[in-house]
């Protein structure tokens, strides 16, 4: 494993770039931000919503992706108050367990700034076949969510004729992807491996009919053609951090009161939903970091902490799993504890990690050590 000289991202990230200094492309990308021309890349943002802006008051004027977290606060204060658009919501309930925080925060977004919402709760009974499968096959439990929070909102899109579709951030070109093109379109989302395709002729099975897959493919390409997914990230200066000091303003609640999560160092990413932190831990048995390499990473780019701060946070929190969410997935799933970590030890890369002496899985070569 090689490290990023300014943050504490690996070379393992799948699709990331370092270039010759050693540095990855998401720093390179947070740097960029600095040179941007914000104000012009607003007026073209102005002279979009311009075209989609309805004069009917009745008629909705875009689509807004939504989770309910901070992100989603941002993007839905961004077109309503500041475009003045008149956007219709979307989002994807997971059916897990939910923290106090998550209930509230959804609900908060609709009476905050007044929109309605459509919420798609999936199947629970596919929900449970495909996820054991994808979990148990690929190690990406929540595959099938992923993909419906990306495929669903163009469905909804296409059927009320909503053109316009709003995302987030370009995950490729904020954090190192493969798809990295610096671009407004979202059209190429789904390609970015967060739910990029596992072939559908290996997940049907007696349990998994196509009939359960209805919406995890995005609309065919000529209603596709018709539509238009942006994200927010091209036309304003993104910032999760700024976002989450925005959003608790607004009425967002973090865990502070409720959850001390043992896998990360942050309180206000990913709080509605408490099996779902199984899936991002996953990514370290696989690619030996997670979401404190993430979070450390991102706050050293923003200037929050120095990269020494950064790489004690990745020895604390790292190989850690949060017991909680773990009870929590396995009560969803009906996995005991043994049959879970079954599975988990399966996806060790033995590349990257060895066993000490008391046989856990340990990185041959961590960041702290030189
Ligand atoms: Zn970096």
């Amino acid at each position: 494993m090689k490290f990023c000289n300014k943050c504490t991202m690996p070379n393992t990230r799948p699709g990331i770039y370092f270039d010759e200094e050693g540095v990855c492309q998401a720093c390179r990308a947070e740097e960029q931000k600095n040179y941007t021309d914000w104000d012009s890349r607003h007026q073209e943002l102005e002279e979009l919503c311009a075209k989609y802006r309805s004069t009917n008051e009745t008629e909705y004027d875009c689509i807004i992706a939504v989770s309910g977290g901070k992100d989603s606060h941002f993007q839905v204060h961004y077109f309503k108050e500041v475009m003045n658009m008149n956007p219709l919501l979307v989002s994807v309930e997971d059916n897990f367990e939910m923290t106090k925080a998550g209930e509230h925060n959804v609900k908060n977004i609709s009476e905050r700034f007044g929109c309605h919402l459509i919420t798609l709760k999936p199947n629970i009974k596919a929900q449970k076949a495909i996820m054991k499968k994808t979990f148990e096959k690929y190690g990406k439990p929540t595959w099938y969510i992923d993909r419906l929070i990306y495929t669903y909102p163009l469905h909804i899109a296409s059927k009320f004729n909503i053109p316009l579709i709003i995302y987030g951030e370009n995950i490729s070109y904020e954090y190192g992807g493969t798809d990295r093109i610096e671009t407004y379109s979202a059209k190429n989302q789904i390609n970015n491996g967060v739910a990029s395709d596992i072939p559908y002729e290996e997940l049907l099975d007696d349990k998994i009919t196509e009939k359960d897959l209805i919406f995890c493919n995005p609309p065919d390409n000529q209603q596709l053609e018709n539509l238009n997914p942006i994200y927010l990230s091209y036309f304003v200066r993104w910032n999760s951090y700024a976002n989450y000091i925005f959003a608790k303003k607004n009425g967002f609640k973090d865990l502070a009161h409720e959850w001390t999560r043992e896998h990360t160092f942050e309180n206000f990413d990913q709080v509605d939903s408490i099996p779902y932190l199984v899936h991002p831990w996953l990514k370290y048995p696989k690619f030996g970091h997670a979401s404190a390499t993430d979070y450390a990473s991102k706050f050293i780019r923003y200037g929050l902490i120095t990269r020494e701060q950064g790489i004690e946070l990745v020895k604390q929190y790292d190989h850690k799993i949060d017991q909680k969410a773990v009870q929590s997935f396995i009560d969803f799933l009906g996995y005991t504890h043994t049959e879970f970590y079954n599975i988990i030890e399966k996806l060790y890369n033995p590349d990257l990690f060895e066993r000490d002496r008391f046989g856990e899985w340990v990185l041959k070569h961590p960041i702290w050590k030189k």
